[in-house]
């Protein structure tokens, strides 16, 4: 990676570049660039052999406007404060595209989660529901699982949370399994919204998804799923990585077998003898539609003069540098952002949220049903915007649209007198 991008300053050219186009004050504007309040927390928990280890742990609180913050909590080596807040700036906008009632939030852990034991992990995440207790609940901050983190995860921290207070309250967290009060659909709900929003992007601008030809960066849970239903809607997934490298095949291969062979063997490199490439290579094959869909800063701006693709549909969150992201649109690639592409997530987790709280569950069809009316207004949404201004990245119109709603309900509010 040539340039050294840090994904806060990211988030804020973003918003800078989407201000341009709205009529709402600098002021206004200058609270939307920063969270409201983070948490920086030591934690420090006994590993196996009696020793005891300290970890650095973040929580990012960005906006609260539309409703209590919302966003994932990760479990990374590369996890940092600006990181955080980045990533809950982006939970901020993403909601608010989607048109949820949910604030923005993110928080993290700055480890290696394979280097840990089960129950080490669960100490940790354990000591890290205590320290979140006073913050988080069903009206006020819900977490959910981010990289790395899963059901597993949660279910800890719900039933951390649910015994210190003595109560059940299944909707202070989501993303968990469904004996736990979990979601239908939910594990693959991001992985959805990045097909669904691709199809929509295809519609639009009048290409063919039947026999279109894709790569996946990243085959994590975003990533595989996506590669999943992309194919079962009659694309063609010719390239798959992994963090071990990556494989490709021009006539294109079983996305379903690829992950059987990743979890046979840690990656999907070696599948069925498929011609193994870079990472790298992934991101630029001459293909219809790129899903990136692993960690931030995947495509800079040298990288983007390699890309090839026709369409991306970002399953991740920040994969492209604001530079890469210029470079793109020069090149007039349809770049469906994050906080519209991967928003199934939250989305399904809002779904989880409001089952948790009528405590009626709905069936599988039904969530997917709602999720895709709820992408299709977004994309809708974005289209309008992209043309009423005439823009020349769809990035811009989705943060427009987004900003413009944060900021209403920030107006709307009032203020002390
Ligand atoms: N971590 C996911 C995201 O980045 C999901 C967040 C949630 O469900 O609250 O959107």
């Amino acid at each position: 990676m040539s340039e050294d991008v840090n994904p806060f300053e990211s988030l804020q050219s973003q918003i800078d570049d989407a201000a341009a186009v709205l009529d709402v004050g600098d002021d206004v504007i200058e609270r939307l660039k920063h969270p409201e309040r983070v948490l920086e927390t030591n934690l420090t928990i006994e590993r196996d052999d009696g020793t005891l280890e300290r970890f650095t742990a973040f929580r990012s609180q960005f906006n609260g406007d539309r409703g209590p913050y919302k966003g994932g909590i990760r479990y990374h080596p590369g996890v940092s404060r600006d990181e955080v807040k980045a990533l809950s700036g982006w939970m901020t906008y993403k909601t608010a595209i989607v048109d949820i009632p949910l604030g923005g939030g993110k928080g993290g852990i700055v480890l290696d989660p394979d280097d840990y034991s089960e129950a080490e992990l669960e100490r940790l995440t354990r000591s890290f529901a205590r320290e979140l207790r006073p913050l988080i609940g069903e009206d006020r901050d819900i977490p959910a699982p981010d990289v790395n983190t899963g059901q597993r995860e949660m279910n800890w921290i719900k039933d951390t949370y649910e015994s210190l207070e003595n109560t059940t309250e299944p909707g202070v967290i989501t993303g968990k399994a469904l004996d736990s009060g979990g979601s239908e659909g939910r594990v693959e709900a991001t992985g959805r919204s990045t097909v669904i929003a691709a199809r929509e992007a295809f519609d639009y601008l009048d290409k063919d998804l039947e026999g279109a030809t894709v790569a996946v960066q990243g085959y994590g849970n975003a990533g595989w799923i996506a590669a999943k239903l992309i194919d079962e809607m009659g694309a063609t997934v010719v390239a798959a990585s992994d963090s071990s490298g990556g494989i490709y095949d021009p006539d294109g291969f079983d996305p379903v077998a690829a992950k059987d062979h990743k979890n046979e063997t840690g990656s999907v490199v070696g599948f069925e003898g498929r011609k193994e490439i870079t990472n790298e290579d992934v991101l630029t094959l001459d293909v219809d539609l790129l899903i990136p869909a692993a960690l931030e800063n995947a495509i800079d701006a040298d990288l983007a003069e390699d890309v090839e693709a026709d369409v991306i549909s970002e399953a991740a969150n920040g994969p492209l540098t604001p530079k890469a992201d210029e470079v793109l649109e020069g090149k007039d690639v349809f770049v469906i952002p994050d906080i519209l592409a991967n928003a199934g997530g939250v989305t399904v987790s809002y779904f989880e949220w409001v089952q948790n709280r009528q405590r009626f569950y709905w069936s599988e069809e039904r969530v997917n049903e709602e999720l895709e009316t709820v992408i299709v207004d977004a994309f809708d949404a974005l289209v309008d915007t992209y043309e009423e201004h005439d823009l020349e990245n769809p990035r811009t119109a989705a943060y427009v649209v987004a900003i413009q709603r944060v900021a209403d309900a920030f107006a709307e509010a009032g203020s002390w007198p």
